[in-house]
């Protein structure tokens, strides 16, 4: 019999997150594939009421709640103990927890504590004969495993995207509250800021229905000989304020800023795509002046409609990776797009 257990932590502004959400949807997915099971949800933070009513109806058996202002701001210390807490209250075999910042940071940790197993950026789990199996990818994303296991407690993390969140009408929950007897040292971290991108600098936007990616040929000389980064960048910009695309990057447009050459300022290591970057999962995705390289293509498997615009015929997109490849002038192709979006 498994005892299932949704671990999150609520957010700064009360609420649980969309990746919560996402691992509830996975965690009830779980319990009603497999006989008897029973669900508990566990929550994290300075204060729960209003993220407690927010899956209030989402069917758990029970809720466990860890609160105080000294588990509001991410901290190993704060979270491990609040993580092991809540694991230890529930009895739980199976622990489900969303892939965020937070709970992979610490959950390894957690899953020594109690002598358990953990398996982290799992992407889909199933039931078959009552066993649970999840996938998870390796080699960046190009081999998938399918794990069982049998030792307990399972510490499970979700990837983000996999899974539609949880939807359900609010509802009160009556919350358990679990004691925490904080170690002196877990407060030797302190929280200072938040240092973040004003929210129009943000060009990272993971809930977008469009990635849009730059590749080095938008800082390559151009039919006239020249290179013209500044007009590259302000059609870029452009359609990305416009469509609130998130922006990738190639791995070779990133590396040009520590080779001093002419860059795109905006761009950091954070907009890469690929092998050595992110693997972003949006439902369309639009390069443009990138080759489509292995390494780099190998991040848009999770992108399920395709497109790219090179001048060359010859390119990686030509080759199977690409469900329409435009052969065209990348500037003049985005100078129209952005026209046409402005006279919406
Ligand atoms: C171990 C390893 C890991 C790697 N990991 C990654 C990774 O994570 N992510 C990644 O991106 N790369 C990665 N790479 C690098 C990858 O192999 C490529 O070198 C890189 O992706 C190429 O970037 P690019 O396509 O932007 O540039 P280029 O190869 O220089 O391509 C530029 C393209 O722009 C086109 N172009 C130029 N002007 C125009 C125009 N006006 N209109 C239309 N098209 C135009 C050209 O035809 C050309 O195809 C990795 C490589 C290795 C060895």
């Amino acid at each position: 019999m498994e005892t299932i257990l949704l671990l999150a932590h609520v957010e700064s502004d009360g609420s649980l997150g969309k990746p919560a959400l996402e691992a509830l949807a996975a965690a009830k997915a779980i319990q009603e594939a497999i006989e008897g099971a029973s669900l508990t949800v566990g929550l994290s933070g300075a204060e729960m009421g209003s993220a407690a009513r927010q899956v209030g109806s989402c069917g758990a058996s029970r809720w466990l709640a860890v609160a105080g202002p000294e588990f509001a701001q991410p901290r190993y210390a704060t979270d491990a103990a609040a993580a092991e807490a809540l694991s230890r209250a529930s009895g739980a075999t199976l622990i489900i927890a969303p892939a965020t910042s937070r709970w992979s940071r610490c959950l390894a940790g957690v899953a020594q504590r109690l002598d358990g197993r953990i398996d982290t950026h799992v992407t889909g789990a199933s039931v078959v004969d009552q066993k649970l199996t999840v996938t998870r990818w390796y080699y960046r994303q190009r081999l998938e495993a399918a794990i069982e296991r049998a030792r307990r407690p399972w510490f499970i993390l979700i990837d983000t995207g996999c899974y539609q969140p949880w939807a359900g009408e609010a509802a009160p929950a009556a919350l358990e509250s679990v004691a925490v007897e904080l170690p002196e040292a877990a407060a030797r971290t302190t929280f200072l800021e938040v240092k973040a991108p004003r929210a129009d600098e943000q060009t990272i936007r993971p809930d977008a229905n469009l990635l849009f990616v730059a590749g080095a040929g938008w800082t390559k000389k151009q039919a006239d000989g020249k290179t013209h980064v500044e007009e590259a960048a302000a059609l870029i910009l452009n359609f990305i304020r416009q469509t609130q695309a998130s922006l990738g990057s190639s791995k070779s447009l990133v590396d040009l800023s520590g080779e001093g050459q002419d860059v795109l300022p905006f761009l950091t290591h954070l907009n890469q795509v690929g092998q050595t970057g992110s693997t972003p999962r949006h439902p369309r995705g639009l390069a443009a002046c990138c080759h489509g390289e292995e390494p780099h293509v190998v991040g848009w498997r999770f992108v399920n409609e395709r497109r790219a615009i090179n001048l060359d015929a010859n390119c990686g997109w030509a080759r199977g990776k690409a469900d329409v490849l435009y052969v065209a002038d990348a500037f003049e192709v985005m100078a129209k797009v952005n026209a046409l979006l402005a006279g919406k």
